[in-house]
């Protein structure tokens, strides 16, 4: 480290071999440096930012304290989520299922809960072709207040009763702080959508259930502004967060939105945190799903996030974008071939 970089704002990291009465020897040795900080939590480790200060000498002063595991310049968005905090790479658990561990996940399901027979048919279909891990929206956030709303708490049981039979975990979208609690007693993973991916009050009630996130990218943000969203859940001590590329709203109007696979290479060089496309949103196509989800995982994605629905004509919401049950069955065995490909494998529960 130069000099010039010794004076930078840091972060030590202490991974989870530090015990916290040593971090709280940091915490009392940085205060009487004249450096007074906070800690903050990651995965099983603790985070200190420190500014002002000169490394080398801090460190010399703490003899008698076990070292950083790291020291990290800060930069950027991406504090508790940057990459060299953790160079490995994040794990995210969903259930049974990883994200993040060089697999490709397939999450899949109808973009809203309908009937019983729906949400069996397709979670039954989604599981006999690959996907381990289900999804389905019961809160609906629709542009139009007139469009279908999802079925609320009622469709909750729906989605334990396709886990049940299928052995699959589930996520599902939250939209109020008010059902947080709630939800987390059964989910498996909740799904902030693209319009709440700065309703940080929101964020932070997610963020304390320490349930995994899928945290999709607001159609109008930027790659950073999605960063300092994934903070605001990192920071109630949450690292079981998965950004997702959803498409953003560009001047092409010929589909639905522009999926940005740039963002997709950004985040897995600047963020720890693995990351999820979605091919279905971003495109509304279902034509256009196959080959946005065979060039989210050569861009570096470690999951998918797909619509299915077995009669995509009668779905209540996004009809025109889910996959037939043939389509999502020629996806996933065009998918494994090509991500084998990649020396990569697809994920089997
Ligand atoms: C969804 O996944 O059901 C959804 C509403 O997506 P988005 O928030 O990306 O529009
Ligand atoms: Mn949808």
């Amino acid at each position: 480290m130069t000099a010039a970089e010794a004076q930078q704002d840091l972060l030590l990291v202490f991974d989870e071999t530090v015990t916290r009465a040593d971090v709280d020897g940091w915490l009392r040795h940085l205060s009487f440096a004249g450096a007074p900080t906070r800690v903050y939590r990651l995965g099983a480790g603790h985070v200190l930012p420190v500014s002002g200060v000169d490394s080398a000498e801090l460190l010399a002063a703490a003899h008698h304290l076990p070292a950083p595991t790291r020291q990290v310049v800060r930069g950027g968005a991406a504090w508790l989520g940057g990459r060299p905090l953790r160079p490995a790479g994040t794990r995210v658990r969903i259930g049974p299922a990883t994200i993040g561990d060089g697999s490709v996940a397939v999450i899949a399901g109808p973009c809203a809960v309908e009937t019983p027979e729906q949400m069996t048919a397709t979670a039954e279909l989604v599981a006999e072709h690959g996907a381990v891990a289900l999804r389905g929206g019961v809160f609906k956030p629709r542009t139009s207040p007139h469009s279908f709303q999802g079925l609320g708490f009622g469709g909750l049981d729906l989605l334990v009763e396709a886990r049940r039979r299928t052995g699959l975990p589930f996520v599902t979208e939250v939209v109020d702080p008010e059902h947080v609690k709630r939800l987390a007693e059964v989910v498996d993973g909740f799904q902030i959508g693209a319009r709440n991916m700065q309703n940080f009050a929101l964020l932070s009630a997610v963020g304390q259930t320490g349930l995994p996130v899928l945290l999709k990218r607001g159609f109008g943000c930027t790659v950073e502004e999605t960063l300092a969203a994934g903070e605001y859940l990192l920071l109630e001590g949450n690292d079981q967060v998965v950004l997702c590329e959803r498409g953003i709203r560009t001047f092409e109007p010929s589909a639905r939105f522009t999926l940005d696979l740039t963002a997709v290479a950004q985040w897995k060089q600047h963020t720890h945190l693995p990351v999820i496309v979605d091919p279905s949103h971003s495109s509304g196509r279902p034509e256009l799903v196959e080959p946005l989800s065979l060039a989210a995982v050569a861009a570096g994605a470690d999951a998918l996030l797909i619509d299915v629905h077995v009669q995509p004509e009668q779905a209540l919401c996004d009809a025109n974008q889910a996959l037939r049950p043939e389509q999502f069955a020629g996806l996933m065995t065009r998918l494994a071939g090509a991500v084998a490909g990649l020396g990569r494998s697809l994920q089997e529960r």
